[in-house]
């Protein structure tokens, strides 16, 4: 029998109750996020790369909120609402009644 993919408690699954990808079992999920800006590269004379700590503080991100899958690229839910897309609710009901 396989582990429940879900570790929450009776009522509506959220997002954060996920231990798993409802779908293919992967622990690591993903957003899109739009980077926008330009990054000062800096390096010496012989070609050599120089102190970059900081080129990516002038990129502004705007984080995504549609989850996906890290390895099934399925829908998951919403990030800031928490809320499971109806795919993955029947993908955990179809893996709840195996059980
Ligand atoms: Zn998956």
């Amino acid at each position: 029998m396989q582990d429940s993919v879900f570790k929450g408690a009776l009522g509506f699954p959220k997002f954060k109750d996920l231990k798993n990808c409802p779908f293919c079992g992967s622990n690591t999920f993903y957003v899109r996020q739009h980077a926008e800006g330009t990054v000062i590269f800096r390096f010496c004379p012989d070609g050599s790369e120089a102190d970059n700590e900081d080129m990516y503080n002038t990129v502004s991100l705007t984080e995504g909120i549609n989850v996906y899958c890290d390895n099934c690229q399925r829908f998951i839910g919403n990030r800031n609402t928490g809320k499971l897309s109806s795919g993955a609710v029947k993908a955990l009901c179809d893996i709840n009644s195996k059980q």
